[in-house]
């Protein structure tokens, strides 16, 4: 029988009735057996994560004010939730330890860890599963670094002994004994790990949509659902912005070839998106997915004489590097360049950074365009094929938008196209229309 690894996120694990739907997708499938759970997230719009919750209650000790009502509002999520399921995962006695521990002095990330560990014990105890610990099998290196071969070895031996389990996602151990949490978002990451470790047939990512779509729906009109994507091509997507798995998630599950599967636990029985290996060209696609991004500025500098300069664009971008600004794109002609950075890593030093080109790199002008927007337009089907940029330059041109940059990788998998902040939403329309009505 091959085995499945199923990550549930937040909002499939809010209440009591969202943790009975996902039982009864564990249920439905035998080869679901390592289950690995994150925090409880919002029950409706205006509630708070677990892990937000715990976050505060952190603040709040390190400013000595009182936390007495965040811990209440914490424990309260999780008793009711040990009642309504009807089981007895020890949560009283939990709480009183976790008190302890923060009168004694407990760091940000223990604290933040709680929600995933008080789930999996509820959530273990619910299914009749094996709670397995990812503090003791999870690790970490000295200076924070996931150890990710270790951790691999470690986790399939522990896991090897019980044939269903529940591992809390979002953290692990410090070689001190402390715990480490991920970033943000991070069970995604432990699924992963889970997932290589018990050499799943699939990873399983349950959360609150069916997939990526091919457009962001706030802007296309119900755009169609991507059901393949490839690692690389997701890359591309959620480079520009399109979110629903933690970027480093793919990793291990890469590693060892085994694709993610994208469902949602309020829709199980849509497919979803399968993230595999090898791009899927199939039914003649051509494009996969668009995602953009506003909030771009242009550096445009002219230098006469610049193409025969040795070492300019070096000395260009050392002093984006004194700023500490990572560029996007450096489109070239012949005597200028251009630098296309995200305005958030312009905020107060874009007129010395200004300054210093001129005077540094003695430019004979340097102009700034703020409000950029960049659009990507993914496929693997775009490669080698003619015509692709065509359809795309027509569409925007029909549209009467102005493309301010192209850039198309080598790979060919992806053109991106700077326009106007204005036209943003206009041209992804456009683009999506072209290509996928
Ligand atoms: N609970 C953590 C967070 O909210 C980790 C996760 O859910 O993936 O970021």
């Amino acid at each position: 029988m091959s085995i499945k690894t199923a990550k549930f996120g937040g909002t499939s694990l809010a209440n009591a009735e969202q943790i009975r739907k996902t039982k009864q997708i564990i249920d439905a499938d035998p080869e679901r057996r390592y289950i690995v759970v994150s925090a409880p997230g919002k029950r409706f719009e205006s509630d708070s994560k677990v892990t937000d919750l715990l976050y505060l209650l952190h603040s709040h000790i390190e400013q000595n004010a009182p936390y007495g009502q965040i811990l209440d509002l914490i424990k309260n999520r999780f008793l009711v939730l040990e009642e309504e399921l009807g089981v007895d995962a020890g949560m009283d006695k939990e709480f009183r330890a976790f008190e302890e521990k923060l009168e004694t002095g407990a760091t940000v990330d223990y604290i933040a860890s709680r929600g995933e560990y008080f789930n999996a014990k509820i959530i273990a105890e619910f299914l009749g599963y094996k709670f397995v610990d990812a503090a003791n099998f999870v690790l970490f290196g000295d200076k924070g670094r996931f150890l990710m071969e270790e951790t691999n070895n470690a986790l399939k031996v522990a896991l090897k002994k019980f044939k269903r389990a529940v591992v809390p996602g979002f953290y692990g151990t410090l070689p001190n004994g402390e715990i480490k949490t991920f970033s943000r978002g991070g069970s995604d990451i432990t699924g992963s790990i889970v997932a290589r470790a018990v050499g799943a047939s699939v990873y399983e990512n349950w959360t609150d949509v069916s997939g990526f779509l091919m457009a962001d729906p706030r802007i296309v009109d119900c755009p169609k659902a991507i059901d393949t994507i490839s690692y690389k091509e997701l890359r591309e997507l959620s480079y520009m912005g399109a979110s629903v798995l933690h970027e480093n998630a793919i990793y291990p599950v890469r590693l060892a070839g085994i694709p993610i599967n994208i469902r949602n636990t309020n829709s199980p029985d849509d497919p979803g998106t399968m993230i595999t290996a090898e791009e899927q060209i199939r039914d003649g696609r051509i494009v996969t997915g668009i995602a953009g991004n506003k909030d771009f500025t242009v550096i445009a500098i002219y230098k006469n004489m610049m193409s025969t300069e040795i070492g300019y664009i070096k000395r260009v971008l050392n002093i984006l590097d004194d700023y500490d600004v990572s560029i996007e794109h450096i489109p070239s002609g012949v005597d200028t360049i251009s630098l296309v950075i995200a305005s958030r890593y312009l905020d107060g030093k874009l007129d010395d950074i200004v300054e210093d080109i001129e005077k540094k790199t003695r430019a004979d002008s340097v102009e700034v365009y703020e409000g950029m927007a960049l659009i990507a337009t993914v496929g693997a089907g775009m490669a080698m094929r003619p015509g692709v940029s065509a359809t795309l330059f027509k569409a925007l041109y029909d549209a009467k938008i102005n493309i301010r940059m192209i850039d198309q990788g080598s790979s060919e998998m992806n053109i991106i196209v700077g326009v106007e902040g204005s036209d943003f939403e206009r041209a992804i329309k456009a683009i999506y229309d072209a290509f996928i009505l």
